[in-house]
């Protein structure tokens, strides 16, 4: 176990060595990452990401699902709070599924699945749950119906191997409306 004491200690040394004050609210990337829980996959790592550079949002397998837009929606409220800092120019909006992701595990329970896409369970198998390169295509499809983005909003597909370490652009970014 990772205990709390270490992470303190961890802290301090970021506080000391990493922190930067002065960051603004909205990310100075423009860059929304909507990414899975999963420990290996990190998108502040596996992308790269600096501190303040990209909101992130995290959920089971990264998808985006009822309450992802939902929490989407609430950031733009924020977002437009602090117009000041915003930074001019176009919004990317990045989904990064991956390979062994444990979406997989849970087909066996779809009343469960159902619940949290806010679908019938007979309509799962448009989520492509076993699947991080449909998933990920359906999950670009959803934004690009559910979101008036318009043309400064991009949105693009990755998916992230597990077992190489290197993402695959499956769907590139593409400007919604
Ligand atoms: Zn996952």
């Amino acid at each position: 176990m990772t205990d709390t004491g270490n992470l303190i200690s961890r802290n301090a040394v970021f506080a000391r060595d990493r922190f930067r004050a002065g960051l603004r609210i909205n990310p100075s990337g423009n860059l929304t990452v909507v990414g899975c829980v999963d420990p290996r996959v990190d998108p502040s790592h596996v992308l790269g990401l600096s501190l303040g550079e990209a909101a992130v949002i995290r959920n089971v397998g990264g998808r985006i699902t009822p309450a992802t837009l939902r929490t989407m929606g609430m950031l733009g409220k924020v977002g437009q709070a602090h117009q000041d800092s915003r930074v001019p120019g176009d919004w990317n909006l990045v989904i990064l599924h991956h390979t062994d992701c444990g979406m997989t595990d849970l087909a066996a329970f779809p009343e469960m699945l159902a619940e949290y896409f806010e679908i019938a369970p007979v309509e799962l198998d448009t989520k492509s749950v076993s699947d991080p390169f449909g998933s990920v295509r359906a999950d670009v499809d959803v934004v690009k119906q559910d979101i008036p983005g318009g043309p400064g909003f991009l949105v693009s597909g990755l998916v992230y191997d597990v077992s190489s370490g290197l993402v695959e652009t499956v769907v590139p970014a593409t400007p919604l409306g």
